[in-house]
């Protein structure tokens, strides 16, 4: 039979055929809709991947967590896109093909400019898509036919026309400042990619001669090389240590330079001395004090951070060993005053480490403020919603505290920057086009400024640049705002701020298709420029031990790796079970494993449903499309008995459950109830109680039918609402049950299913209830009494009252069978003193047996239990008699060993007794 499944349940082999499938067939291809359209809309962008990226557990999360949210909603009937994309992520990938170039032992600049970047165009086109590739095995339900790369030439002529418009609308500057300066990248980078350090550092105090006295002023740095650039000494006007040297100068240590004294609020006499040297081109307040008194701004070294021309005799040198040389000197000549530990706060490259040093050069800045006005507005307001909602207060407190943001970078890859600069007269001309002649002075060669932008400049616009903007088309009028984005906390200001900041400017005015946004539940909000409705901010991945995973720890765990042995559909229910909002996920494989037998539960339940289905009825299976036509409660199913009645409450009661709970992004407690609805309901109950309406030898051939009927279609919709969590064993199945010849191409474009009201049924979920706590006391006592399994014993029932009994009465089939009972006697005393007995609030039940031993094997038996128990008595004791064990396991594990030795002594004790009792040999 064409339908069959395969005996064993094999992810790899099923996950791959249907990942390949949904590609080919185009399945998640969104057309653009024409006006008219009355369907509601939901909209994802995919947070680009770095194009150098591989899939980490993070990628998996976020991705899991995505493509849960879209299937479902296209389920549920939505017009759903999810836009994919890559980033060309500059300072990356630049640094990344440096590195292999350096191992052909070329340099970058040796290269020049248009070499190098045509070479990571090639390593672009032949590595680039691999992040992508594994997306794709994920079965990431994206729009490929949309699929974007940050580089485009339509994505880069937006980002032109919005650095153009900005310029224009004075919002975009360029100017000299101190910037956060990476020596080994050479480039400026942005506040957010510095991190920030305490080490244990010193402080030195180098006095300065007042000229035309005896005295000395004393100040303290942490970058005595600085002092090479110093242009002022500071001291409070307040401070009356220093009030007779206003207007005096000192003589520059080293430099033999005159300097003035000048009094600033720079200086606050509380402070060490009182005084502090004045550095205005290497330290940021410096550089504002400098401002105040017009000092000049002597940069002292190169974009290397080694020493230039004007460190005199240091020039040269690199910033450290300018450092110790300026000591030596100072201590030498009789300036160096003291030398003290201190503790400093430094700031490194984040992607490489190197200490920054604060530099003055030429950059270009967006003037933030009106734009982070706006976008504070959008999220004060609500128009934006961010859950959890503690980002929400940390996003505000950074837009009321947010500085002009660098967009500005010294690479050679990425955007570059639309300004030219005219070799005759300086003008700078920035234009959409390069200019021909300068505007100014129509001399022929204005020359493009050789910075290119930040790579979060041109992500920030991907909201509306990826639906074809600074035109006006119809995607944006139907797919802006995005919906919803799901995103890591990391990227909440490179990314989600910029893309709300450029999103509220550019996109002013936008009205959303009215019917659309209506039919898409947003009618109530006034503002459609925000690039999204909601942000939900997910947790991190961390390890079984809730370590941060990390390279250098070692414990990182790779999601390919995880899937290619437990599945792709067993490793995102993981990710989905585990991720209660606000909550780090602490992976652990074991849990995978676990679902990964849950698969195959359910893979075992579907065997069983074929088998049955084939016997009783051939082509009995919808072929046409039956069961999908509605999606309300479960279509095509009789409640016939109490066990179906049952089934089909819990079922529309769980539907409704897993709705609320995606809704509000609760994805573990959707996954948790499929899983316990499939597996602890439908597996370990519905399919019992119905075998023997299945089996028509003892059944009439109708009952057969309808049993059969039910499961099918009970399944059926039960697969559908586990679809968006496990989407492959989903898929494999379904299209079983329909033969392959289904009314749609795939269950992802089938309804998911909602709940039925009318099909909660109270009284047989109370009645359901009793019955299965009647059968797992019977079992329990059963386990307590050691009664083998193929043993039938006789029970003994007092129910409370009597519709117990009755209902009790009429399941008693499925007591029997499930309980493995001979015989139900109803007594109307009760039972709760007998031994082998258990009463509940509704009955008492006592299982009959007596226990009939068979001395020679019990004795048997015990022996082999005294055996057991002595070796892991003597093991555990060797553990605890050796100190490396005592002194370095964990103390809970040494604990445990002690007390479970405690514990072996006791039933040994008890073991032996029971061997004497009996007399065995
Ligand atoms: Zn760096
Ligand atoms: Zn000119």
């Amino acid at each position: 039979m064409p339908h069959e499944l395969p005996k064993a349940y094999e992810p790899g082999a099923i996950e791959k055929r249907w990942a390949d499938y949904w590609i080919q067939e185009k399945l998640f291809s969104v057309p653009t809709p024409p006006p008219g359209e009355t369907r509601p809309v939901f909209t994802l962008l995919l947070p680009p991947p770095n194009v150098t990226g591989r899939l980490h557990m993070g990628h998996m999360l976020n991705q899991t967590q995505m493509d849960i949210v879209v299937r479902w909603h296209r389920m549920r009937g939505f017009i759903t896109l999810w836009l994919p994309g890559t980033d060309h992520a500059g300072i990356a990938t630049q640094m990344m093909v440096e590195k292999q170039l350096e191992k052909e032992g070329k340099k970058r600049r040796e290269m020049g400019r248009e070499k190098f970047v045509e070479r990571v165009w090639e390593w672009k086109r032949e590595y680039g898509g691999a992040i992508l590739d594994q997306m794709k095995r994920l079965g990431a339900s994206v729009d490929w036919d949309r699929e974007y790369f940050t580089m485009d030439d339509d994505l880069s002529h937006a980002v032109r026309e919005v650095f153009v418009r900005l310029y224009e609308e004075g919002l975009i500057y360029r100017g000299n400042y101190i910037v956060n300066w990476c020596p080994w990248h050479a480039t400026a980078i942005s506040d957010l990619e510095v991190k920030h350090e305490e080490v244990a550092g010193k402080l030195w105090e180098i006095r300065y001669p007042v000229v035309g006295t005896s005295e000395f002023i004393t100040v303290a740095t942490t970058r005595p090389e600085t002092m090479l650039g110093d242009t002022a000494i500071a001291v409070n006007p307040k401070d009356e240590r220093y009030t007779h040297l206003h207007g005096k100068k000192v003589l520059l240590p080293l430099m033999n330079r005159e300097i003035p004294i000048i009094t600033d609020e720079l200086a606050q006499p509380e402070f060490g001395t009182g005084a502090v040297k004045v550095t205005p081109a290497h330290d940021p307040n410096d550089f504002e004090a400098g401002k105040r008194h017009k000092l000049p701004e002597i940069n002292v070294m190169d974009e290397h951070a080694h020493m230039n021309q004007n460190a005199g005799a240091y020039a040269g040198l690199d910033r450290f060993e300018a450092r110790k040389r300026v000591l030596h000197d100072l201590r030498e000549q009789g300036f160096l005053v003291a030398e003290k530990d201190y503790t400093l706060a430094i700031g490194k490259c984040d992607r490489c480490g190197t200490i920054i040093e604060p530099r003055l050069s030429e950059q270009w800045f967006v003037k933030i403020k009106p734009l982070a006005d706006r976008a504070r507005e959008a999220v004060e307001t609500d128009e934006i919603t961010i859950v959890p909602e503690n980002y929400r207060t940390i996003y505000l407190n950074w837009m009321n505290n947010i500085h002009d943001w660098c967009v500005s970078r010294q690479l050679w890859w990425g955007h570059r920057i639309p300004a030219w600069t005219c070799g005759s007269c300086k003008e700078v001309i920035v234009a959409r086009e390069a200019p021909g002649n300068c505007p100014k002075c129509g001399s022929a060669k204005p020359e493009q400024v050789p910075d290119v932008l930040d790579t979060w400049f041109s992500s920030g616009l991907l909201p509306f640049t990826t639906l074809g903007w600074p035109e006006k088309t119809r995607d944006q009028a139907v797919f802006y705002p995005t919906t919803l984005l799901i995103t890591a906390y990391e990227i909440l200001f490179f990314w989600v701020a910029r893309m709300i900041m450029f999103g509220c400017h550019f996109m002013q005015g936008h009205q959303q298709d009215h019917a659309i946004k209506k039919a898409s539940g947003w009618a109530e909000k006034k503002n459609d420029s925000v690039p999204f409705r909601e942000v939900y901010i997910h947790a991190l991945v961390r390890d079984a031990e809730r370590q941060k995973m990390s390279k250098t720890k070692g414990n990182v765990v790779d999601p390919l790796d995880v899937i290619e042995r437990f599945g792709t559909d067993a490793t995102r229910f993981t990710l989905a079970a585990m991720a209660a909002p606000g909550t780090d996920i602490a992976f652990n494989e074991s849990r995978t494993e676990g679902y990964r037998a849950f698969a195959n539960k359910i893979w075992n339940a579907a065997r069983f449903m074929f088998m049955n289905v084939d016997r009783v009825e051939p082509g009995l299976r919808p072929a046409d499309g039956r069961g999908v036509r509605t999606c309300t409660g479960v279509a095509g199913f009789q409640a016939v008995t109490l066990e179906d009645r049952w089934i089909l409450s819990r079922f529309n009661r769980v539907a409704a459950n897993v709705s609320d709970a995606l809704a509000t992004y609760r994805f573990h407690e959707a996954a948790n109830s499929i899983y316990d609805f499939f597996w602890g309901e439908f597996c370990d109950w519905y399919l019992e109680l119905i075998k023997p309406r299945l089996n028509f030898e003892g059944s009439e051939k109708s009952t057969a039918k309808i049993a059969c009927t039910n499961l099918v279609n009970l399944f059926d919709a039960s697969l559908r609402l586990l679809h968006p969590v496990m989407p492959f064993i989903t898929e494999e199945i379904w299209q079983a049950i329909y033969e392959e010849k289904p009314a749609l191409k795939s269950i992802a474009l089938a309804p998911y299913p909602q709940a039925d009201e009318k099909q909660v049924d109270l009284v047989a979920e109370t009645e359901m209830a009793i019955l299965q706590d009647l059968v797992v006391n019977i079992r329990n006592l059963r386990a307590e009494l050691k009664i083998e399994p193929k043993t039938k014993v006789p029970i003994e029932v007092f129910a409370h009252e009597p519709e117990i009994r009755t209902m009790v009465e009429d399941n008693r089939g499925a007591v029997e069978r499930l309980g493995n009972v001979e015989k139900i006697t109803f007594v109307e005393h009760s039972l709760a003193k007998l031994a082998g007995s258990r009463s509940t609030a509704r009955f008492d039940v006592h299982v009959i047996y007596e226990r009939k031993i068979d001395v020679a094997s019990e004795c048997d038996r015990l022996k082999k239990e005294l055996e057991r128990l002595e070796k892991v008595i003597g093991t555990n004791q060797k553990q605890l008699d050796n100190p490396q064990f005592v002194g370095r396991a964990p103390q809970n594990v040494v604990e445990g060993v002690r007390k479970q030795q405690l514990e072996l002594a006791i039933l040994r004790d008890k073991t032996v007794s029971k061997l004497r009792e009996l007399g065995c040999q």
